[in-house]
Protein backbone atom coordinates (compact mmCIF):
# COMPACT_ATOMS: atom_id res chain seq x y z
CA UNK A 1 0.00 0.00 0.00
CA UNK A 2 2.86 2.22 0.65
CA UNK A 3 4.37 1.22 -2.50
CA UNK A 4 1.34 2.27 -4.39
CA UNK A 5 1.30 5.68 -2.46
CA UNK A 6 4.75 6.60 -3.48
CA UNK A 7 4.09 5.65 -6.95
CA UNK A 8 0.90 8.12 -7.19
CA UNK A 9 3.44 10.53 -5.62
CA UNK A 10 6.15 10.06 -8.33
CA UNK A 11 3.91 10.25 -11.15
CA UNK A 12 2.21 13.83 -10.02
CA UNK A 13 6.23 15.03 -9.27
CA UNK A 14 7.45 13.96 -12.68
CA UNK A 15 7.47 15.87 -15.66
CA UNK A 16 9.65 14.72 -18.47
CA UNK A 17 8.84 15.95 -21.90
CA UNK A 18 5.85 14.30 -23.78
CA UNK A 19 6.18 11.49 -26.33
CA UNK A 20 5.14 12.92 -29.81
CA UNK A 21 3.10 10.64 -31.25
CA UNK A 22 2.69 10.85 -35.35
CA UNK A 23 0.34 8.68 -37.98
CA UNK A 24 0.50 9.96 -41.25
CA UNK A 25 -0.34 14.01 -40.64
CA UNK A 26 -2.00 13.59 -37.22
CA UNK A 27 0.28 14.20 -34.67
CA UNK A 28 -0.60 13.44 -31.10
CA UNK A 29 1.47 13.95 -27.53
CA UNK A 30 1.36 11.17 -24.27
CA UNK A 31 2.81 12.45 -21.26
CA UNK A 32 6.03 10.91 -19.87
CA UNK A 33 5.68 10.06 -15.85
CA UNK A 34 8.10 8.16 -13.83
CA UNK A 35 8.59 4.60 -13.51
CA UNK A 36 8.54 3.21 -9.90
CA UNK A 37 11.56 1.26 -10.64
CA UNK A 38 12.74 3.94 -12.02
CA UNK A 39 12.95 5.33 -16.04
CA UNK A 40 9.87 6.82 -17.16
CA UNK A 41 6.42 5.08 -18.38
CA UNK A 42 3.42 5.97 -20.50
CA UNK A 43 -0.07 5.42 -19.75
CA UNK A 44 -0.86 2.46 -22.04
CA UNK A 45 -4.65 3.45 -23.01
CA UNK A 46 -3.22 7.32 -23.70
CA UNK A 47 -0.38 5.47 -26.10
CA UNK A 48 -2.98 3.37 -27.55
CA UNK A 49 -5.41 5.68 -28.66
CA UNK A 50 -2.45 8.29 -30.34
CA UNK A 51 -1.46 5.44 -32.51
CA UNK A 52 -4.83 4.68 -33.61
CA UNK A 53 -5.59 1.58 -32.01
CA UNK A 54 -6.61 0.30 -28.41
CA UNK A 55 -6.05 -1.41 -25.14
CA UNK A 56 -8.24 -4.07 -24.19
CA UNK A 57 -8.36 -5.50 -20.40
CA UNK A 58 -7.66 -9.23 -20.82
CA UNK A 59 -8.54 -9.82 -17.25
CA UNK A 60 -6.06 -11.13 -14.25
CA UNK A 61 -3.76 -8.34 -14.51
CA UNK A 62 -3.37 -8.37 -18.63
CA UNK A 63 -4.02 -6.35 -21.40
CA UNK A 64 -3.59 -6.45 -25.22
CA UNK A 65 -2.57 -3.84 -27.23
CA UNK A 66 -4.28 -3.55 -30.58
CA UNK A 67 -3.11 -2.05 -33.69
CA UNK A 68 -4.04 -2.78 -37.34
CA UNK A 69 -3.93 -6.59 -37.54
CA UNK A 70 -1.35 -6.72 -34.31
CA UNK A 71 -1.38 -7.43 -31.04
CA UNK A 72 0.61 -6.75 -27.87
CA UNK A 73 0.07 -8.98 -25.14
CA UNK A 74 1.36 -6.91 -21.54
CA UNK A 75 1.50 -8.55 -18.17
CA UNK A 76 0.84 -6.21 -15.12
CA UNK A 77 4.34 -7.13 -13.06
CA UNK A 78 6.06 -8.83 -16.13
CA UNK A 79 9.26 -7.02 -17.63
CA UNK A 80 8.27 -8.60 -21.39
CA UNK A 81 5.77 -7.62 -24.10
CA UNK A 82 4.57 -10.74 -25.53
CA UNK A 83 4.15 -10.31 -29.72
CA UNK A 84 3.18 -13.83 -31.25
CA UNK A 85 5.41 -16.23 -29.76
CA UNK A 86 7.84 -13.74 -29.09
CA UNK A 87 8.83 -12.61 -25.84
CA UNK A 88 10.01 -8.93 -26.02
CA UNK A 89 12.57 -8.07 -23.11
CA UNK A 90 11.88 -4.20 -20.91
CA UNK A 91 14.06 -3.00 -19.00
CA UNK A 92 10.95 -2.43 -16.29
CA UNK A 93 7.38 -3.89 -16.06
CA UNK A 94 4.25 -2.64 -16.55
CA UNK A 95 1.94 -1.46 -13.51
CA UNK A 96 -0.92 -0.10 -12.26
CA UNK A 97 -1.75 3.51 -10.38
CA UNK A 98 -5.47 5.00 -9.78
CA UNK A 99 -6.92 2.70 -12.34
CA UNK A 100 -4.74 3.32 -14.79
CA UNK A 101 -2.12 1.15 -16.61
CA UNK A 102 1.41 2.46 -17.03
CA UNK A 103 3.74 0.69 -19.42
CA UNK A 104 7.85 1.54 -19.53
CA UNK A 105 9.28 4.17 -21.85
CA UNK A 106 10.67 1.26 -24.14
CA UNK A 107 7.84 -0.13 -24.94
CA UNK A 108 7.45 2.93 -27.29
CA UNK A 109 11.04 3.22 -28.32
CA UNK A 110 12.32 -0.73 -28.51
CA UNK A 111 9.15 -3.00 -28.57
CA UNK A 112 6.66 -1.55 -31.02
CA UNK A 113 8.90 -0.78 -33.63
CA UNK A 114 10.04 -4.14 -33.07
CA UNK A 115 6.87 -5.82 -33.17
CA UNK A 116 4.67 -3.93 -35.40
CA UNK A 117 5.33 -2.91 -38.95
CA UNK A 118 5.12 0.41 -39.82
CA UNK A 119 5.74 1.81 -36.59
CA UNK A 120 9.42 3.59 -35.99
CA UNK A 121 10.69 4.89 -33.04
CA UNK A 122 12.42 8.50 -33.98
CA UNK A 123 15.32 8.84 -31.41
CA UNK A 124 16.20 12.44 -32.22
CA UNK A 125 13.16 13.96 -32.82
CA UNK A 126 11.42 11.72 -29.48
CA UNK A 127 8.77 11.29 -32.03
CA UNK A 128 7.25 7.54 -32.38
CA UNK A 129 5.95 6.98 -35.75
CA UNK A 130 2.97 4.69 -37.47
CA UNK A 131 3.17 5.21 -41.36
CA UNK A 132 -0.18 5.95 -42.51
CA UNK A 133 -1.01 2.98 -45.09
CA UNK A 134 -2.88 4.46 -48.07
CA UNK A 135 -4.64 1.68 -50.57
CA UNK A 136 -3.73 1.98 -54.07
CA UNK A 137 -6.83 2.50 -56.57
CA UNK A 138 -7.12 -0.21 -58.81
CA UNK A 139 -5.22 -0.12 -61.89
CA UNK A 140 -7.84 -0.74 -64.78
CA UNK A 141 -10.45 1.71 -63.60
CA UNK A 142 -12.52 0.58 -66.88
CA UNK A 143 -12.98 -2.96 -65.64
CA UNK A 144 -14.74 -1.87 -62.43
CA UNK A 145 -17.83 -0.32 -61.74
CA UNK A 146 -17.27 3.14 -59.21
CA UNK A 147 -19.50 1.16 -56.65
CA UNK A 148 -17.28 -1.66 -56.20
CA UNK A 149 -14.07 0.00 -56.45
CA UNK A 150 -15.25 2.00 -53.41
CA UNK A 151 -16.15 -1.31 -51.37
CA UNK A 152 -12.91 -2.85 -52.16
CA UNK A 153 -10.91 0.17 -51.08
CA UNK A 154 -12.86 0.35 -48.04
CA UNK A 155 -12.03 -3.44 -47.61
CA UNK A 156 -8.29 -3.17 -48.23
CA UNK A 157 -8.54 -0.51 -45.79
CA UNK A 158 -9.95 -2.31 -42.99
CA UNK A 159 -8.00 -5.48 -43.69
CA UNK A 160 -5.17 -5.89 -41.46
CA UNK A 161 -1.90 -5.00 -42.85
CA UNK A 162 -0.28 -8.57 -42.61
CA UNK A 163 -3.52 -10.40 -43.09
CA UNK A 164 -2.20 -11.76 -46.50
CA UNK A 165 -5.06 -14.49 -48.03
CA UNK A 166 -3.35 -17.92 -47.67
CA UNK A 167 -0.83 -18.76 -50.52
CA UNK A 168 -2.08 -21.92 -52.63
CA UNK A 169 0.80 -24.18 -53.20
CA UNK A 170 -0.17 -23.91 -56.51
CA UNK A 171 -0.19 -20.20 -57.76
CA UNK A 172 -3.32 -19.69 -60.60
CA UNK A 173 -2.15 -17.07 -63.46
CA UNK A 174 -3.47 -13.96 -63.29
CA UNK A 175 -6.70 -13.15 -65.58
CA UNK A 176 -4.79 -10.40 -68.18
CA UNK A 177 -1.59 -10.76 -69.24
CA UNK A 178 0.77 -8.95 -66.10
CA UNK A 179 4.22 -7.60 -66.29
CA UNK A 180 6.69 -8.10 -63.73
CA UNK A 181 9.56 -6.16 -63.91
CA UNK A 182 12.78 -8.44 -62.94
CA UNK A 183 15.98 -6.68 -61.03
CA UNK A 184 19.40 -8.45 -60.68
CA UNK A 185 21.25 -6.95 -58.55
CA UNK A 186 24.26 -4.76 -58.98
CA UNK A 187 26.05 -5.25 -62.45
CA UNK A 188 29.47 -4.19 -64.27
CA UNK A 189 31.91 -2.27 -62.28
CA UNK A 190 29.41 -2.60 -59.19
CA UNK A 191 30.41 -6.32 -57.77
CA UNK A 192 28.05 -6.17 -55.38
CA UNK A 193 28.88 -8.44 -52.39
CA UNK A 194 31.68 -11.46 -52.87
CA UNK A 195 30.52 -14.80 -52.66
CA UNK A 196 33.05 -17.10 -51.21
CA UNK A 197 33.45 -20.56 -52.55
CA UNK A 198 36.34 -23.22 -51.71
CA UNK A 199 37.50 -22.51 -55.59
CA UNK A 200 37.49 -18.97 -54.69
CA UNK A 201 34.86 -15.84 -55.12
CA UNK A 202 32.05 -15.18 -57.22
CA UNK A 203 30.62 -11.70 -56.89
CA UNK A 204 27.40 -11.06 -56.23
CA UNK A 205 26.31 -9.43 -59.82
CA UNK A 206 26.87 -13.09 -61.38
CA UNK A 207 24.10 -14.75 -59.03
CA UNK A 208 21.89 -12.19 -58.70
CA UNK A 209 21.55 -12.47 -63.24
CA UNK A 210 21.76 -16.13 -63.00
CA UNK A 211 18.90 -16.36 -60.95
CA UNK A 212 16.97 -13.03 -62.40
CA UNK A 213 17.58 -15.17 -66.06
CA UNK A 214 16.13 -18.04 -64.49
CA UNK A 215 13.06 -16.11 -63.19
CA UNK A 216 12.07 -14.10 -65.99
CA UNK A 217 11.89 -17.98 -67.92
CA UNK A 218 9.89 -19.38 -64.90
CA UNK A 219 7.58 -16.44 -65.56
CA UNK A 220 7.20 -16.39 -68.55
CA UNK A 221 6.70 -20.09 -68.39
CA UNK A 222 3.43 -18.97 -66.22
CA UNK A 223 2.22 -16.53 -68.89
CA UNK A 224 3.24 -13.62 -67.06
CA UNK A 225 5.82 -10.72 -69.49
CA UNK A 226 8.88 -10.15 -67.93
CA UNK A 227 10.80 -6.83 -68.25
CA UNK A 228 14.68 -7.27 -67.29
CA UNK A 229 16.49 -4.01 -65.99
CA UNK A 230 19.84 -5.63 -67.27
CA UNK A 231 20.12 -8.80 -69.08
CA UNK A 232 24.32 -8.93 -69.19
CA UNK A 233 26.89 -7.86 -66.84
CA UNK A 234 26.26 -4.42 -67.05
CA UNK A 235 25.88 -1.28 -64.60
CA UNK A 236 22.45 0.47 -64.40
CA UNK A 237 22.21 3.10 -62.24
CA UNK A 238 20.58 2.62 -58.87
CA UNK A 239 17.75 5.47 -59.95
CA UNK A 240 17.29 4.24 -63.14
CA UNK A 241 16.07 1.23 -62.79
CA UNK A 242 12.74 2.13 -61.15
CA UNK A 243 11.91 4.01 -64.06
CA UNK A 244 12.72 1.66 -66.58
CA UNK A 245 9.80 -0.54 -64.50
CA UNK A 246 7.70 2.61 -65.09
CA UNK A 247 8.12 2.80 -68.84
CA UNK A 248 7.43 -0.79 -69.31
CA UNK A 249 4.25 -0.03 -66.95
CA UNK A 250 5.32 -3.05 -64.74
CA UNK A 251 2.83 -4.27 -62.19
CA UNK A 252 4.94 -5.49 -59.71
CA UNK A 253 9.10 -4.62 -59.41
CA UNK A 254 11.09 -7.86 -57.47
CA UNK A 255 15.11 -6.85 -57.26
CA UNK A 256 17.63 -9.82 -56.67
CA UNK A 257 20.48 -9.57 -53.98
CA UNK A 258 22.90 -11.74 -51.85
CA UNK A 259 23.26 -10.74 -48.34
CA UNK A 260 26.69 -10.54 -46.66
CA UNK A 261 27.66 -10.87 -43.11
CA UNK A 262 29.18 -7.94 -41.20
CA UNK A 263 32.82 -9.42 -40.82
CA UNK A 264 32.54 -7.40 -37.42
CA UNK A 265 30.49 -9.65 -36.21
CA UNK A 266 31.31 -12.53 -33.57
CA UNK A 267 30.42 -15.52 -35.76
CA UNK A 268 29.99 -13.57 -38.87
CA UNK A 269 30.18 -16.62 -41.44
CA UNK A 270 27.63 -19.12 -39.41
CA UNK A 271 24.89 -15.85 -40.39
CA UNK A 272 22.20 -17.79 -42.94
CA UNK A 273 18.38 -17.15 -44.55
CA UNK A 274 16.77 -15.54 -46.83
CA UNK A 275 14.54 -11.82 -46.13
CA UNK A 276 12.74 -9.59 -48.31
CA UNK A 277 12.47 -5.98 -47.90
CA UNK A 278 10.35 -3.63 -48.77
CA UNK A 279 10.61 0.33 -48.94
CA UNK A 280 10.39 1.90 -45.85
CA UNK A 281 12.80 3.20 -42.87
CA UNK A 282 14.73 0.82 -41.28
CA UNK A 283 13.95 -0.43 -38.38
CA UNK A 284 16.94 -1.96 -36.75
CA UNK A 285 20.37 -1.88 -37.41
CA UNK A 286 20.21 -4.95 -39.43
CA UNK A 287 17.90 -3.64 -41.93
CA UNK A 288 20.17 -0.79 -42.39
CA UNK A 289 22.98 -2.00 -42.54
CA UNK A 290 21.66 -4.47 -45.57
CA UNK A 291 20.12 -0.76 -47.18
CA UNK A 292 23.77 0.78 -46.71
CA UNK A 293 25.48 -2.35 -48.47
CA UNK A 294 22.92 -2.19 -51.42
CA UNK A 295 22.77 1.54 -51.91
CA UNK A 296 26.78 1.63 -52.04
CA UNK A 297 26.53 0.90 -55.50
CA UNK A 298 25.58 4.54 -55.98
CA UNK A 299 29.63 4.87 -55.80
CA UNK A 300 30.26 3.28 -59.07
CA UNK A 301 27.87 5.66 -60.86
CA UNK A 302 29.49 8.70 -62.09
CA UNK A 303 28.82 11.57 -60.29
CA UNK A 304 26.40 13.37 -62.59
CA UNK A 305 23.90 10.44 -62.24
CA UNK A 306 24.40 10.38 -58.50
CA UNK A 307 23.28 14.20 -58.14
CA UNK A 308 20.24 14.24 -60.15
CA UNK A 309 18.11 12.73 -57.18
CA UNK A 310 18.15 12.26 -53.66
CA UNK A 311 16.60 8.86 -53.24
CA UNK A 312 16.77 8.73 -49.32
CA UNK A 313 15.18 12.67 -48.87
CA UNK A 314 12.45 11.50 -51.56
CA UNK A 315 11.46 8.25 -49.49
CA UNK A 316 11.59 10.19 -45.59
CA UNK A 317 9.56 13.20 -47.16
CA UNK A 318 7.33 10.93 -49.36
CA UNK A 319 7.29 7.66 -47.08
CA UNK A 320 3.43 8.32 -45.65
CA UNK A 321 2.19 9.10 -48.94
CA UNK A 322 3.25 5.22 -50.47
CA UNK A 323 0.88 4.04 -51.53
CA UNK A 324 2.15 1.14 -52.70
CA UNK A 325 3.47 0.47 -49.13
CA UNK A 326 0.43 -2.09 -48.09
CA UNK A 327 0.91 -3.87 -51.46
CA UNK A 328 4.91 -3.75 -51.12
CA UNK A 329 4.20 -5.50 -47.46
CA UNK A 330 1.59 -8.38 -48.97
CA UNK A 331 3.89 -9.16 -51.37
CA UNK A 332 6.97 -9.46 -49.24
CA UNK A 333 4.67 -12.05 -46.95
CA UNK A 334 3.98 -14.06 -49.71
CA UNK A 335 7.51 -13.89 -50.89
CA UNK A 336 8.94 -15.35 -47.47
CA UNK A 337 6.02 -17.96 -47.60
CA UNK A 338 6.78 -19.28 -51.27
CA UNK A 339 11.03 -19.31 -50.48
CA UNK A 340 10.41 -20.92 -47.63
CA UNK A 341 9.44 -23.92 -49.20
CA UNK A 342 12.80 -24.37 -51.10
CA UNK A 343 15.49 -22.54 -49.10
CA UNK A 344 17.50 -24.50 -46.67
CA UNK A 345 18.31 -21.53 -44.55
CA UNK A 346 16.45 -19.63 -41.52
CA UNK A 347 13.54 -17.63 -42.53
CA UNK A 348 14.69 -13.81 -41.41
CA UNK A 349 11.44 -12.52 -42.20
CA UNK A 350 9.92 -9.62 -44.48
CA UNK A 351 11.81 -6.39 -43.50
CA UNK A 352 11.73 -2.61 -43.84
CA UNK A 353 14.55 -0.35 -45.45
CA UNK A 354 15.62 2.64 -47.36
CA UNK A 355 16.79 0.93 -50.63
CA UNK A 356 17.19 3.60 -53.48
CA UNK A 357 16.82 0.55 -56.03
CA UNK A 358 13.15 0.66 -54.88
CA UNK A 359 12.38 4.74 -54.69
CA UNK A 360 11.36 5.30 -58.20
CA UNK A 361 9.41 2.27 -58.52
CA UNK A 362 6.01 2.97 -58.58
CA UNK A 363 4.54 -0.08 -58.47
CA UNK A 364 4.50 -2.83 -55.67
CA UNK A 365 8.30 -3.87 -54.94
CA UNK A 366 10.31 -5.79 -53.14
CA UNK A 367 14.15 -6.48 -52.46
CA UNK A 368 14.71 -10.07 -52.24
CA UNK A 369 18.00 -10.96 -50.66
CA UNK A 370 18.21 -15.23 -51.49
CA UNK A 371 21.13 -16.02 -48.61
CA UNK A 372 24.20 -14.51 -47.27
CA UNK A 373 26.80 -15.01 -49.59
CA UNK A 374 29.46 -15.55 -46.44
CA UNK A 375 28.28 -18.88 -45.27
CA UNK A 376 30.00 -21.58 -46.92
CA UNK A 377 26.58 -23.27 -46.94
CA UNK A 378 24.36 -20.81 -48.41
CA UNK A 379 27.35 -19.63 -50.77
CA UNK A 380 27.53 -23.78 -52.21
CA UNK A 381 23.65 -23.23 -52.29
CA UNK A 382 22.57 -20.66 -53.97
CA UNK A 383 25.48 -21.04 -57.22
CA UNK A 384 24.24 -24.01 -57.38
CA UNK A 385 22.32 -23.80 -60.99
CA UNK A 386 19.84 -26.63 -59.80
CA UNK A 387 18.73 -24.63 -56.83
CA UNK A 388 19.06 -21.33 -58.37
CA UNK A 389 16.03 -23.09 -60.59
CA UNK A 390 13.80 -24.17 -57.68
CA UNK A 391 14.42 -20.99 -55.99
CA UNK A 392 13.08 -18.84 -59.27
CA UNK A 393 10.45 -20.83 -59.55
CA UNK A 394 9.47 -20.25 -55.92
CA UNK A 395 10.18 -16.26 -56.71
CA UNK A 396 7.74 -16.79 -59.55
CA UNK A 397 4.79 -18.87 -57.99
CA UNK A 398 4.47 -16.08 -54.94
CA UNK A 399 4.51 -13.12 -58.09
CA UNK A 400 1.90 -14.79 -59.91
CA UNK A 401 -0.19 -15.28 -56.52
CA UNK A 402 0.25 -11.85 -55.56
CA UNK A 403 -1.18 -10.58 -59.09
CA UNK A 404 -4.15 -13.82 -58.77
CA UNK A 405 -4.84 -11.86 -55.03
CA UNK A 406 -4.64 -8.27 -56.16
CA UNK A 407 -6.65 -8.98 -59.26
CA UNK A 408 -9.33 -10.85 -56.87
CA UNK A 409 -9.11 -7.59 -54.68
CA UNK A 410 -9.63 -4.76 -56.95
CA UNK A 411 -12.76 -7.15 -58.53
CA UNK A 412 -10.90 -8.87 -61.59
CA UNK A 413 -8.41 -7.63 -64.09
CA UNK A 414 -9.17 -7.11 -68.09
CA UNK A 415 -10.01 -9.99 -69.51
ZN1 LIG B 1 23.13 -6.49 -53.40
Amino acid sequence: MLLSLLCACQIAAASPPPLTVRVGDRVRSVPVVAHPEGGSALRADLLADALGGKLVDGGAGSWQLELGGAAIRLVLLAPFAVSGEEALPMPSAPFRTGGRVYVPYALATDVLPRAIVGVMFDAPRVELRRMALVTRRPAAPRAVTEASTRASQVAAANAPPMAAAPTTPSARAPARRRTVVVDAGHGGRDPGSLIKLPSGTVPEKTVALAVSLKLRDALQARGVAVVMTRTRDTLIALHDRGPIANRARGDLFVSVHVNAANPNWRNATATRGFETYFLAEAKTEDEARVARMENEAVKFETTTETSRSDPLGFILRDMAQNEHLRESLTLATIMQGSVKAVHPGPNRGVKQAPFSVLVNSFMPSVLVEIGFGSNPAEARWMTSPAEQQKLAEAIADACVEFLAQYERKVGGGEP
